[in-house]
């Protein structure tokens, strides 16, 4: 018996539905809808393109399908969660500990909910001392809602030991959630002991730079908890991902893996080819020998740690020189694109807001360029890096 479709009309693509609006054939059928977000009504609290999605990163992390709210951007998925867990359930234990090595947008919208008063954001300093989570949960007598972590981090692509930041966040009963929009597909934070994990379906889950999109997982337990106060806010404000990015994100759901690997590989290899050259004073990605997360990588992500990667030239004048003049990347603010190389500079753009001190703790210099390769071939990618490298050589 040949394998058969579960779709009408025996297709085998999910079909794309493009209504927003679903009637109902009773009353009973609406309190239903209402109550259990089952059969659909409204599409600002859920539409029929969203649902095989959510089966598939259920799926990819090991999770229920309703422990999956898809967003309208990453951005959006972390003010989901930021904000649920600020509703009243939880308000006597709101504080949020985060780490520094985040995305600019993340840092920007916890200092923003700072100042409408989230209560207390505590940021870990010795980031890589796995004590220093320790320390900062001990801190105060009542421990935080949530810990907020980005592995591999944007831009220097740094590394976090999950299972064991986990261990410690848990025994103070506390929360564990992980950005693993770099890694996803790669490693499975929830089945390192992760509560939740977060992406933006915009980089390497869409991975044509066309749509955006977000994603927040929950293990089914972590649904239990915090479950009710996301429904809510996600229905109330309109959160959901639009049709369209739900159809893109699920075209490139069979090659993901392989799509990451691949990433991998070339980041690799343009990784060895900066480490050579005279120029470049620092490279920043785990998968090196000289990495100090080498072996965590070998570890938590033996099959690669994704395609974005950092380097540092030294000064800001260099870095601009670098980015304007090499013709193979497109200077732009993206990641994650399988046919485009892109390069920006994190200080002019994602981090731009950042203070010179905040930046510098962090590791971002003004001579800090990060790069997201593309899955051009062994040939293609060799034109790429030989680019990269004449331009190199015009800065010694
Ligand atoms: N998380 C990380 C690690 C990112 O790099 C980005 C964007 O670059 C985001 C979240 C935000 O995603 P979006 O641009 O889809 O809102």
């Amino acid at each position: 018996m040949p394998k058969l479709s579960s779709y009408p009309y025996g297709s085998i693509n999910p079909p794309r539905d493009q209504s927003i609006v679903y009637a109902s054939s009773s009353v009973e059928e609406v309190m239903r809808g209402m109550e259990e977000g089952d059969p659909l009504l409204y599409g600002r609290w859920d539409h029929a393109n969203t649902s095989p999605l959510k089966e598939w990163l259920a799926e990819l992390e090991g999770t229920t399908k309703n422990a999956v709210w898809l967003t309208n951007s990453g951005m959006a998925a972390i003010d989901l969660l930021f904000r649920a867990i600020r509703s009243s359930k939880f308000r006597s234990r709101e504080r949020i500990v985060a780490s520094p090595y985040l995305y600019g947008g993340t840092w920007k919208l916890l200092k923003y909910m700072q100042r409408e008063g989230l209560s207390i954001i505590s940021w870990v300093k010795n980031t890589f001392e796995i004590e220093s989570w320790e320390k900062v949960m001990c801190e105060r007598s009542l421990s935080p809602a949530l810990v907020f972590l980005e592995s591999p981090s944007n831009p220097t692509a740094e590394l976090f030991d999950i299972r064991g930041i986990a261990e410690i966040v848990h025994r103070h009963g506390s929360r564990l959630v992980v950005d693993n929009t770099i890694g996803v597909g790669l490693v499975s934070p929830l089945q390192l002991g992760a509560d939740g994990v977060l992406y933006s379906v915009s980089k390497a889950i869409n991975r044509k730079s066309s749509h955006l999109g977000g994603a927040l997982v929950l293990t089914p337990e972590y649904r239990d908890v915090l479950g009710e106060s996301l429904d809510e806010l996600f229905k109330l404000v309109g959160y959901i991902m639009s049709s369209e990015s739900a159809c893109a994100a699920m075209s490139g759901r069979t090659t993901l893996k392989d799509d990451m690997r691949k990433f991998s590989h070339n980041a690799t290899r343009l990784a060895h080819a900066l480490l050579s050259h005279e120029a470049v004073q620092r490279v920043c990605y785990p998968s090196l020998p000289s990495s100090s997360h080498h072996l965590l990588a070998k570890r938590q992500m033996p099959e690669g740690a994704g395609g974005l990667l950092s380097f540092d030239l030294g000064s800001f004048e260099k870095a601009v020189r670098f980015v304007e003049e090499q013709e193979a990347a497109y200077l732009a603010v993206h990641l994650g694109d399988v046919n485009n190389d892109f390069v920006t500079l994190p200080i002019t753009a994602s981090h731009s807001d950042l203070s010179e001190a905040e930046l510098l703790d962090i590791g971002i210099t003004p001579g800090l360029v990060r790069v997201s390769v593309s899955l051009k071939d062994t040939v293609a990618f060799s034109a790429v890096i030989a680019e990269y490298m004449r331009v190199l050589d015009t800065l010694v």
